[in-house]
């Protein structure tokens, strides 16, 4: 199939060279000019294990183009993909502006029959203003412009792998072309036709379910998963502040809970509490959404608050050992808001950086990919390029993204140059008993 995949950021860019590789032929839109000049000259602007052999390839063999004219690129074209951002907005709702704007343009620019599908996250019944828009925009005779769900559940650090073995696929739709054309776009997915880059020999699994409802249900299925996902994390982290009251162990805890199948062990791990560019507004979208339904959603309120809250209890714990911050020179080891992504944005490490800077700490921080970001995203923070270096003359080391090389490091060469060998594992992540041997003080979230 021919695809235009409209913004090429962590979602689209990631769409755009798994789909190339699958074997359609895509073209990358975005308005961001020198994102695509980057991208046209085969550099990659941002980090996703196995995206940028992807796009070499896709490059390399033609399939994958990338073009700042959506005119262009929607030439011939029978699937548009809408990748672009739906940041919060001014009362906490989505702000829907790009994706009103891409709808304008596709509607202006389209001269043949088109499925336009929504892969940005959206609030319920946002399709019918995309149809609208369409219909209103479009120069008429013959353009027959049909409009779709297909949510994306794709997470950072692993997106290559989910978009190419997706738990699920969920098509929203409104007629039976519109589903045979999605069924037709992840075709080598569901008939298991995938020479994988992530999994070298035996991909796992077998073909993901295809749920298909209308537009509205799909919409409404990504922001109900973000928002039950989230909850778990708030869940655990609000028993793990009882655990540390009651002298039980938040981690034990989650592992005796989450080995019930009907509950499961995924996003149940105390800690720094959640980040990224997703769950934090997708919430504040979500409860927003139920306002205007007339739905009282007040627990996904209680689950920002209890999340924005761990922050605080990270403070405190440095507080309880180190007394005055004033002046306290303190290591943050991973910025990103989860690992194996360059991704700052609502990251936990950069609130705590900006609180203890507040109270006047030295902060310095190392993370293997999202120095630079992170360096750009706040002045908080001293960025360094090296783990031992951030460590050095350290007051207290705070693990703030579970990086599995992180666990791998010279422990004791860190605990040599540290001025007081305080780890505060905010992941709950490396073996304390470990840390402990070399002579570290440790303390965890949740215990
Ligand atoms: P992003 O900020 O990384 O990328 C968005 C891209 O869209 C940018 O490159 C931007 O320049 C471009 N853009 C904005 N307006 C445009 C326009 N009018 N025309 C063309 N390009 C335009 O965002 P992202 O993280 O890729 O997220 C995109 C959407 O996908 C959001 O709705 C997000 O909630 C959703 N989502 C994200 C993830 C994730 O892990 N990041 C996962 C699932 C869903």
């Amino acid at each position: 199939m021919q695809v235009v995949v409209i913004g090429t950021g962590y979602v689209g860019l990631t769409a755009a060279a798994c789909l190339a590789h699958l074997g359609h032929t895509v073209f990358g839109v975005d308005d961001d000019a020198q994102k695509i000049q980057a991208l046209s000259a085969g550099r990659v602007p941002l980090y996703e294990p196995h995206l940028g052999e992807l796009v070499q390839e896709g490059r390399g063999n033609g399939r994958l183009r990338f073009l700042s004219s959506l005119a262009d690129a929607l030439t011939g074209a029978e699937v548009a993909l809408i990748c672009v951002g739906t940041p919060i907005g001014a009362k906490g709702e989505a702000d829907l502006s790009a994706v009103e704007k891409v709808a304008r343009r596709l509607a202006e620019a389209a001269t043949g029959p088109l499925l336009v599908v929504e892969k940005s996250t959206v609030p319920a019944q946002t399709g019918q203003w995309i149809a609208r828009t369409l219909a209103t925009t479009s120069k008429g005779a013959g353009v027959d412009l049909e409009v779709a769900s297909n949510p994306e559940f794709q997470r950072e650090g692993s997106a290559v792998s989910d978009f190419l073995h997706p738990d699920r696929l969920v098509f929203g739709v409104s007629s039976a072309q519109g589903e045979a054309q999605l069924r037709a776009l992840y075709a080598p997915i569901l008939e298991r036709r995938i020479n994988c880059p992530v999994h070298a020999q035996a991909c796992p699994g077998a073909a993901p379910p295809v749920i298909v409802t209308d537009i509205t249900t799909a919409e409404l299925i990504k922001h109900a998963a973000n928002s039950f996902l989230a909850t778990k994390i708030s869940f655990i982290n609000l028993i793990a502040d009882l655990c540390e009251r009651l002298g039980a162990d938040a981690s034990a805890v989650a592992e005796g809970v989450g080995t019930d199948p009907r509950i499961g062990r995924a996003n149940l791990q105390a800690g720094l509490g959640f980040g990224g560019s997703c769950f934090p507004k997708d919430l504040q979208a979500f409860v927003a959404l139920a306002q205007q339904a007339g739905v009282d959603f007040n627990l996904l309120e209680e689950v920002s608050r209890i999340n924005a809250r761990r922050i605080d209890r990270a403070v405190e714990k440095l507080r309880q050992e180190l007394w005055v911050l004033k002046d306290k020179e303190i290591a943050l080891l991973g910025l990103a808001f989860k690992p194996e992504t360059d991704d700052v944005r609502n990251a936990p490490a950069l609130a705590l950086a900006e609180r203890l800077k507040a109270e006047g700490a030295v902060v310095r921080g190392y993370d293997p990919q999202a120095g630079p970001r992170a360096a750009s995203a706040t002045r908080a923070i001293a960025v360094v390029s090296d783990a031992y270096r951030v460590a050095e003359n350290a007051d207290a080391l705070v693990l703030c993204t579970e990086w599995p090389d992180f666990a791998a490091l010279d422990w004791s060469r860190i605990h040599k140059t540290m001025r007081r060998p305080l780890v505060l594992d905010g992941r709950n992540f490396i073996d304390r008993a470990k840390l402990e041997a070399f002579g570290f003080r440790v303390l965890r979230m949740g215990a």
